[in-house]
């Protein structure tokens, strides 16, 4: 007989959410009394909300003997880098960074890591003045600081980038700095804003245990470039600071590094991305659609993903969702004064009243003023719609809404709903802001998704403005095969700000394939 059984089961949401009630099912599917099995591994448990009734799909071995002890994969061990005779300079910390200096450093290489923000603790502080006072910290906010992007997020883990690199790696590593094991067999991993601060400051102290370094409060400003040589970086401070190789992971909001590379000749290339609103609506609306069931039971917060095909002048566009955060919080997410941005995150037990989520179109290279803007065209639109945004709501972080009903009725709000945006809304029609062309096509989108959820569409609903870094509006051009920028040598462009990653997982896979271009490249030299 063989050493374990594999099985795939079918249960209600009370049973398999149900510890107890759980192993008594898995083990009277695979047809053993209790006593039996060794241990049951639980390794995949996804929702099929198809039928009349919600229920949880799980796949699980029952080991009839004891399991190998390699059964969750190795554990990471980092060598002691603090006398390396490599080094390299990574700019920025969030997960690009962070998994970089990690891979580096099981590389035998140095990481030098450099924060403009503040670590995890004090960055908490910057985000209660802008939610609270309205002050836009420009190198401290929900985009910058210690775990960067990511880290007051809803921390969602599943990526589509899945060829890119080893995502059950990402996971087994977080997992190892603190993220809960659920993390490695829910079909929709997610981690919740309330938890990823502790992993962020625990990833930190592998690199500084391992003789690794982390600057906080670090900005960098230029580069020590000769001809096409990339020596290293200079901080604000007018500090120089020199490597064999620096890894560029400041994300897509560090708009002075944009401006930097252009101004010093270094080629960057404009880029289609995403821009839009966020959505918010009861959650129990999303849960009764989704799940068909007055009350939600142990099932966790419903989320859905929706996607429709525009038509608008001629030109086919997409409008998604993005980021949906079931029972989460729409953030201020602007890195400067004078500009409204929108995001979403949600605690790990996603259970706020509300559910918000990024509904988005297209801006492809056409919509864009390429003539006058060249390389930064996308970048400029971004700029001119969130300050936009801004003005339009009385210049400070109170952020644009309108009632979807009346947004599809091109009529004003007279009236808002409650809101988790914790600065406030002021009413203000959402085609003032977006222009027609944008508002235009999310209307479409709008129409269509609530054909899909019912009451979708309604005036249960606001949107709120702007939702637009969703990826980068440039794109830092690299070679496929060593993964340098194609006319600076040393310079390494990593994650979303380079527009090779979206996301917390792929841009951490991304920060592991630099670190390893890195090395094999200083190896080969
Ligand atoms: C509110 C919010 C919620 C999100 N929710 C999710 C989610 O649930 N799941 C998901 O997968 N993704 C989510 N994202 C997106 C995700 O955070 C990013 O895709 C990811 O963090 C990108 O990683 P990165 O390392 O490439 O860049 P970033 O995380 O943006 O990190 C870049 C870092 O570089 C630093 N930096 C910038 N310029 C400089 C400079 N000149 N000198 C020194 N340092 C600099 C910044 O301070 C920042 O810390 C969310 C983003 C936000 C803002």
């Amino acid at each position: 007989m063989s050493d374990k059984k594999e099985i795939e089961v079918l249960l209600p949401p009370e049973v398999a959410y149900d510890e107890y009630a759980r192993y008594r099912a898995l083990l009277a599917a695979a047809q053993l009394q209790p006593g039996q099995a060794d241990f049951v591994h639980l390794r995949r448990r996804s929702i099929d909300a198809r039928g009349r009734q919600p229920q949880v799909r799980l796949r699980a071995d029952i080991w009839l003997s004891r399991p190998p002890t390699d059964l969750f994969g190795p554990w990471f061990e980092y060598p002691d880098v603090s006398r390396a005779r490599r080094s390299v300079l990574i700019v920025g910390a969030g997960p690009a960074g962070l998994f970089a200096a990690l891979r580096a450093i099981e590389l035998g290489i140095r990481p030098i890591v450099l924060e403009r923000g503040k670590d995890v603790r004090t960055r908490r502080r910057d985000l209660a003045a802008l939610n609270k006072e309205h002050l836009v910290n420009p190198d401290s906010n929900y985009c910058f600081g210690e775990g960067g992007a990511g880290t007051y997020s809803d921390g969602k883990l599943y990526t589509r980038a899945t060829k890119r690199g080893d995502v059950q790696r990402i996971l087994r590593l977080l997992v190892q700095h603190g993220a809960t094991p659920d993390i490695l067999v829910d079909a929709h991993p997610h981690i919740g804003t309330n938890k990823l601060p502790y992993v962020v400051q625990a990833l930190r102290e592998s690199i500084r245990a391992a003789g690794g370094e982390v600057r906080f409060d670090t900005r960098v400003d230029d580069l020590l470039l000769e001809k096409n040589q990339l020596r290293g970086v200079v901080t604000a401070t007018g500090e120089a600071l020199e490597a064999d190789g620096v890894i560029l992971a400041t994300g897509h909001s560090a708009r002075d590094i944009y401006e930097l590379l252009h101004r010093r000749g270094v080629r960057i290339d404009a880029k289609p991305f995403a821009l839009g609103v966020r959505v918010e609506h009861p959650q129990q609306l999303i849960d009764q659609a989704q799940y068909r069931r007055q009350d939600r039971g142990q099932l966790p917060a419903a989320s859905y993903s929706l996607v429709h095909q525009t038509q608008w002048q001629g030109k086919q566009r997409g409008v998604f969702s993005f980021c949906m955060c079931p029972g989460g919080f729409i953030v201020p997410a602007a890195t400067a004064p004078g500009e409204v941005v929108v995001n979403g995150m949600s605690p790990s037990r996603r259970d706020s009243r509300f559910a918000n989520s990024g509904i988005v179109t297209a801006i492809e290279l056409e919509d864009m003023d390429l003539k006058q803007y060249g390389a930064l065209a996308g970048l400029r639109l971004q700029q001119e719609i969130e300050q936009r945004a801004c003005a339009l709501a009385g210049n400070t972080q109170l952020a644009p809404a309108q009632r979807l009903g009346d947004f599809l009725k091109k009529k004003a709000s007279t009236e808002l709903l409650e809101t988790s945006y914790q600065p406030g809304l002021v009413s203000v029609r959402m085609d003032e802001v977006l222009g027609a062309g944008l508002a235009e096509r999310l209307r479409q989108g709008f129409q269509d998704f609530g054909r899909k959820i019912p009451g979708y569409a309604t005036n249960a609903a606001q949107i709120v403005g702007v939702e637009s870094r969703t990826s980068a509006p440039v794109r830092i051009p690299r070679d496929p095969a060593t993964l340098e920028h194609p006319e600076i040598r040393g310079l390494f462009p990593c994650g979303e700000g380079a527009g090779f990653a979206g996301g917390i997982v792929s841009a951490a896979m991304d920060g592991e394939r630099c670190a390893e271009a890195m090395a094999a490249l200083a190896v080969s030299c």
